[in-house]
């Protein structure tokens, strides 16, 4: 997709980008970290993929048919959207946009692809990619999840491969082993992000005023 590129001081939120093959652990670290962070908040995505158990409509994701996922993308309402596991997901403009302009951080947890995109639209986001410690243990959490067919964790753990394949254009890479240290490196990366020149220069322009430093 085209987009205008952002510049950093465009928005003075930042952006995080979590991007972690199914099973990864990517939803239960973006979970503990927003529990712990009221400050972050989460880009609801559209899915065309049906809800899943305890799914809501409106809090794990917008589900649309095929045809209302057209429409949004023909009015151009998303920032970013990709084929995954035979499904289609995208971010809206509206999930993020009006969130960082009022100085909110948002965290999205998206496929690599739509990664890259948000990198093309947003100079400032972040992205930060989940690795496994392996894959034996990748195939027991899809299967201890107990959410998919085992057709679905075949096609998952296939795509795996693919997905870790662009671990190399992310930022940060970080391996979900022991679950408590994974999480305080997520925290880090999100952290070192409000530390940023342009953050700081914005959050703290009392300070650099009284420094007389521009
Ligand atoms: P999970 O992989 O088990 O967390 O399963 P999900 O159904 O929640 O996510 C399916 C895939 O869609 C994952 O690779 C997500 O990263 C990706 N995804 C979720 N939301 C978005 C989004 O807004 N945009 C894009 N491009 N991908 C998304
Ligand atoms: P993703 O969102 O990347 O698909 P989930 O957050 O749903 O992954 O995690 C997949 C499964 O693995 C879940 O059952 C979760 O409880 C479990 N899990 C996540 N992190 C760890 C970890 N560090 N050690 C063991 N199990 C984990
Ligand atoms: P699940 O179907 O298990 O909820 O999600 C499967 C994959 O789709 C995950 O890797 C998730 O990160 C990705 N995904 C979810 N929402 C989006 C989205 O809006 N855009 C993109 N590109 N990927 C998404």
């Amino acid at each position: 997709m085209a987009h205008d590129t952002h510049r950093p001081m465009d928005y003075p939120g930042n952006l995080i980008v979590v991007a972690a093959p199914s099973g990864a652990g990517k939803s239960s670290l973006v979970k503990a970290l927003q529990e712990l962070d009221a400050h972050i908040h989460p880009s609801i995505s559209h899915t065309t993929r049906a809800p899943r158990g305890q799914e809501k409509h409106g809090r794990e994701y917008f589900f649309a048919s095929e045809s209302e996922f057209d429409a949004m993308v023909q009015a151009q309402a998303f920032v970013e959207w990709a084929h995954v596991h035979g499904k289609r997901y995208g971010t809206s403009k509206k999930a993020i946009e009006e969130r960082i302009a009022q100085g909110s951080d948002v965290i999205l947890e998206i496929d690599f692809q739509g990664a890259l995109q948000i990198r093309q639209a947003f100079a400032n986001a972040v992205l930060v990619f989940i690795l496994p410690p392996g894959w034996d243990e990748l195939r027991s959490r899809l299967e201890r999840r107990g959410e998919d067919s085992a057709e679905v964790i075949e096609m998952r753990l296939k795509n795996a491969a693919i997905e870790m394949a662009h671990v190399s254009k992310f930022d940060f890479v970080i391996i979900n082993e022991l679950f408590e240290r994974a999480l305080f490196d997520l925290k880090a990366v999100v952290h070192a992000q409000r530390l940023k020149y342009a953050a700081q220069r914005r959050a703290r322009a009392d300070t650099f005023e009284s420094l007389h430093i521009s």
